[in-house]
C-alpha cells in the first residue's frame, strides 16, 4: 500500500550540497518525492566540537514498507560516502524516517515516528516548511507550534543553495 512519509537528511562532511542533492536524486529513483523544504545551515546537537550540518526535510509516496525503506536508506548513505562513525557524529549523509503514514513502532533498528523530532531545531525547522499542521508524538503539538518553543532555533539558519533540486 502506498504510503506517505516524511524523511530527515543533513550532513556534515565533504561537499554537504553534493551530499544532499545525491540523496535526493537516488530517493527520486525509487520514491515519488513530492515536496521538498528549504536548505538549513544549523549548528550540531549532542556532540558539539564539529562542522555546522545541512538540514532538510522531504516529503515522498512509497510502497516500500518501513524497514526495507530503512534498508535503502542505509544503502543509499553508504552508496553516498557514509562511513561509520559515533552516534549524532559528523557524516557526510544521514537519513532519518521521521514518519511513515500512521505506523507507530519500536524495535531494536526502527522507531516511528522518530522519536526525538520534537526536541530537534534542525528537524524542525525544515519540516515545518513541508508539514507545518502535522501532529508529532507523543502530545500531538503541531510542526509549527513545537519549532516555536524549541531550544536552538536560532542557531537553523535558511541558506540559498539553488544548485540543490
Ligand atoms: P543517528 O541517530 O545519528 O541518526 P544512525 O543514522 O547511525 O544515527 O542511526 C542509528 C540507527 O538508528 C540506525 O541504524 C537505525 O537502525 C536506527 N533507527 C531507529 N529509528 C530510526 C528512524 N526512525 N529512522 C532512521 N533510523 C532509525
Ligand atoms: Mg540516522
Amino acid at each position: 500500500m502506498t504510503q506517505s512519509v516524511y524523511l530527515a537528511l543533513g550532513g556534515n562532511l565533504g561537499d554537504r550540497e553534493a551530499a544532499l542533492s545525491a540523496a535526493i536524486l537516488e530517493l527520486r529513483a525509487f520514491m515519488d518525492v513530492r515536496a521538498l523544504s528549504r536548505v538549513y545551515e544549523t549548528a550540531p546537537m549532542y556532540v558539539t566540537d564539529q562542522p555546522a550540518f545541512l538540514n532538510m526535510a522531504l516529503a515522498a509516496e512509497t510502497d516500500l514498507p518501513p524497514l526495507e525503506l530503512l534498508d535503502r536508506l542505509k544503502a543509499l548513505e553508504t552508496k553516498i560516502g557514509r562511513v561509520p562513525s559515533i552516534v549524532n557524529g559528523p557524516r557526510a549523509i544521514d537519513i532519518d524516517i521521521l514518519f511513515h503514514g500512521e505506523t507507530q513502532m519500536e524495535t531494536d533498528r526502527l522507531t516511528l515516528p522518530h522519536p526525538r523530532i520534537a526536541e530537534r531545531a534542525f528537524v524542525l525547522a525544515p519540516l515545518a516548511d513541508i508539514a507545518p499542521d502535522l501532529p508529532v508524538p507523543p502530545e500531538g503539538r503541531t510542526v509549527r507550534t513545537l519549532l516555536e518553543q524549541v531550544p536552538g532555533r536560532d542557531t537553523v539558519i535558511v541558506v540559498d543553495r539553488p544548485e540543490i533540486v
